[in-house]
């Protein structure tokens, strides 16, 4: 495949896997000339993922977009650039899945799959994008996130 970074056509293939449902193999694959990595998708009929925006605006889904997001999110914390992309890959996969008749999703629902993939890795990863993302804008909104953190991990426990 040509590679999107440089636009060479020799890359490898350095993971495959079947989506839950088997209607797609997604490839995540090395540019053998510079190195960069990309997803690619092959399935019955190629059609792509648009996200719809909270405005009812369409774009095409933008890994790098998401990515994004969590890099910022994850700052100085002890996450591996590996720990990124398995999230970014999990939320993909996700999203193919649900998105598989209409080919659609809607950039909230994308929103609370990377929420509940930080839960789980890096609590203060989570608050960062959960303010970012939920767009706090007080003190007393950001305070009850933490307090129904808080709660979900007694019950946790
Ligand atoms: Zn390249």
């Amino acid at each position: 495949m040509r590679c999107p970074h440089c636009q060479e056509m020799e890359d490898k293939v350095i993971e495959s896997r079947t989506l839950a449902d088997g209607t797609a193999i997604r490839r995540r694959r090395e540019c053998l000339s510079c190195g960069y990595r990309y997803t690619s998708y092959e399935r019955v009929e190629e059609r792509p993922l648009m996200v719809i925006k909270t405005t009812g605006a369409r774009e095409p889904f933008d890994r790098n977009k998401l990515e994004r997001g969590v890099v910022q999110a994850v700052r100085k914390r002890p996450i591996s650039q590996l720990q990124i992309e398995e999230i970014i890959n999990g939320v993909e996969d996700r999203a193919t899945v649900l998105a598989k008749t209409t080919h659609e999703i809607a950039s909230h629902q994308l929103g609370e799959m990377l929420l509940e993939a930080l839960y789980d890795l890096d609590r203060v990863a989570y608050v960062r994008f959960a303010s970012v993302y939920r767009n706090f804008t007080n003190v007393e909104e950001f305070v009850q996130e933490i307090e129904r953190l808080k709660k979900a991990n007694l019950a946790r426990e």
